[in-house]
């Protein structure tokens, strides 16, 4: 009876080897990420809008260097935790699908992306999302294991009985209405306790807009600034605000408040729709720290 039992035992330690080792590499073929000692911002591409009539944002063609629209999505690994901001304007199970509206996607899903570093969307702890447009909520029901960090009026407008302006007919967050959330009810949140990551209310694009502050070491502090801005052009025309704004007045005060903001600190404001600056970011794997 002994030796079957020796025999069993070793083909069991073989398989948790097995088991473990898979573990290890990950989902992806990816080794699994480890927190690092400071803060990083990784930048994916997830596309482009095309716009040939820049009319609804209130300014003429020619008054614009760069009418198209960068969509990126970014993800900040803290030494206690991850968050990823914004998730992109096609699903990535419609990225290369022929879908209409597909062809606005990146060349690669925010997913591949991120197990290139070592992520699957279960790892990430929080969502933060600087709006629910249709262009930053693309991939956020990936997301619904996460605790979403968002503002009560901004909740309460996505699951109204109507469906808010600016989301597909499809929505893209739905699974977002079960995640475990934090109601951000203050001007600033401070997500993991110790001043480098913090969301900022922005309101005024949609009910609950805001943007996210990441201080970044080497690099210096960032605001990732959502639509509070489209293009570069509007930071000189602050009262020029788009035509399907949620609240007009809220927005240009919310630009006054956000630049004094970046002033005070000293960060580079980054508008997440600027084309030309999008497109000189370093992009993941590379990163800023
Ligand atoms: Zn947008």
């Amino acid at each position: 009876m002994k030796k079957p039992i020796k025999r069993a035992a070793a083909v069991t330690s073989g398989a948790i080897a097995i088991i473990l080792s898979i573990a290890a590499i990950g989902v992806w073929g990816q080794t699994k990420a480890e927190q690092p000692k400071t803060v990083r911002l990784y930048v994916f591409d997830l596309g482009k809008l095309t716009n040939n009539n820049p009319a609804q944002y209130r300014f003429q063609k020619d008054e614009l260097a760069v009418t198209d629209l960068a969509v990126a999505g970014y993800l900040i690994v803290h030494p206690r935790g991850t968050l990823i901001w914004d998730t992109g304007v096609v699903p990535d199970s419609q990225v290369g699908s022929g879908a209409r509206g597909a062809n606005r996607a990146g060349k690669r899903t925010l997913k591949d992306q991120l197990a290139e570093i070592g992520y699957a969307p279960k790892d990430i702890n929080f969502l933060g999302l600087s709006h629910y447009h249709f262009d930053h909520t693309g991939n956020a029901n990936e997301f619904q294991d996460s605790t979403w960090l968002v503002r009560q009026e901004e909740r309460d407008a996505m699951f109204a009985e109507k469906q808010p302006p600016g989301v597909s007919v499809l929505t893209q967050y739905n699974l977002l209405k079960d995640s475990k959330t934090v109601i951000l009810d203050k001007d600033e949140y401070d997500v993991f306790g110790d001043g480098t990551v913090i969301l900022k209310a922005a309101v005024g694009h949609t009910p609950g807009h805001q943007v996210l502050m990441v201080k970044l070491a080497k690099f210096g502090p960032v605001i990732l600034a959502g639509d509070l801005y489209h293009y570069r052009e509007e930071r000189e025309l602050r009262d020029r605000t788009p035509t399907f704004e949620f609240n007009s007045e809220q927005t240009i005060a919310s630009r006054e408040k956000i630049e004094a903001y970046a002033k005070k600190i000293g960060a580079q404001l980054w508008i997440e729709h600027d084309l030309t600056h999008t497109e000189s970011l370093k992009k993941s794997p590379e990163y800023y720290e």
